[in-house]
């Protein structure tokens, strides 16, 4: 039995899995805000979630966590995680100082990537393009994770894509995620309802024009991300996950829309079929906790 945690701005998810990966048993907290709190929310849920499964953390063959920020994997160092609040945290070193046992860390797109190769039965490559608050991919290879040389490898959130675009808080302008994320849309589109993507995709519906313009712009953009994936690792598969990804096929249409249209006017695109190519990710699957479980025995 192998136990993965992921830890989100809001809700901590913490599974146990076989070593098939099906899942056993699953808790979900809250997270604390701030690096003390954070710590002890992960404690709480490997407790919780170990005794669920009537061992303790020392039983299992390997604990997972992937959280947002800048990680380092082999030091389970943790950098800039905003939402979470706290800029620097040791998290491998003070659960294991806790724990007793060793605990892998990943970041959380990285883990969420690994978790839907293996939920989606991939075989071969695949590239887990995360929409949420900001946008990032995970790329895993013949079974294996790629980070890159420094765990930069699939950070195309700050790729510029429009030179007169918006100042993005990187510091470069026009970057791709300030036309397709969360918060991007919710610069965009102002609304008190609890979920902006799906109020901009019914005001769209309803023919609001600025409604379907930023509809339209975060086709593009999504559209854009798969195609320079697809260009640049040539993976076979491009599954959309994140927050975004809960519109559903509204946004797969809307996406798979751009790429026939781009299709239709090259050639060059067009045979490399990428509107087949792209998938969503299992609704309401932990797809996050559950490839961190599994990360932690690669
Ligand atoms: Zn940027």
């Amino acid at each position: 039995m192998r136990l993965g945690i992921d830890i989100g701005g809001t809700k901590t998810d913490a599974v146990a899995v076989d070593d098939a990966g099906t899942l056993a048993h699953r808790v979900r907290l809250s997270t604390g805000f701030g690096s003390p709190a954070v710590v002890e929310t992960t404690l709480t849920a490997i407790t919780d979630v170990a005794s669920l499964a009537g061992l303790a953390a020392a039983d299992f063959e390997s604990i997972g966590i992937g959280i947002p920020g800048v990680v380092d994997n082999r030091s389970g160092y943790v950098r800039h995680a905003v939402n979470l609040g706290f800029e620097e945290l040791g998290l491998g070193d003070a659960l294991a100082g806790r724990l007793g046992v060793g605990v892998r860390i990943e970041n959380d797109v990285t883990a969420a990537a690994f978790g839907a190769y293996r939920l989606l039965g991939i075989e071969s490559s695949m590239a887990y393009l995360n929409l949420g608050t900001g946008i990032a991919a995970g790329i895993v290879i013949d079974g294996k994770l790629w980070r890159g040389a420094r765990g930069t490898a699939g950070e195309i959130g700050h790729i510029p894509v429009d030179p007169n675009g918006e100042l993005c808080p990187c510091g470069q302008r026009g970057c791709l995620e300030t036309v397709a994320s969360g918060s991007s849309i919710a610069r965009a589109w102002i609304t008190d309802d609890p979920h902006p993507a799906l109020a901009l995709f019914d005001a769209a519906d309803e023919g609001d024009s600025k409604a379907v313009a930023i509809r339209s712009r975060l086709a593009t953009g999504v559209a854009s991300a798969v195609r320079l994936l697809i260009l640049t690792m040539d993976v076979e598969t491009v599954v959309i996950g994140g927050g975004l990804s809960h519109l559903g096929d509204r946004l797969l249409g809307d996406v798979g829309a751009v790429l026939s249209s781009w299709a239709e006017s090259s050639t060059f695109l067009a045979s490399l079929e990428l509107t087949s190519r792209v998938r969503l990710v299992p609704e309401g699957r932990p797809v996050a906790a559950i490839g961190a479980a599994l990360v932690g025995g690669a």
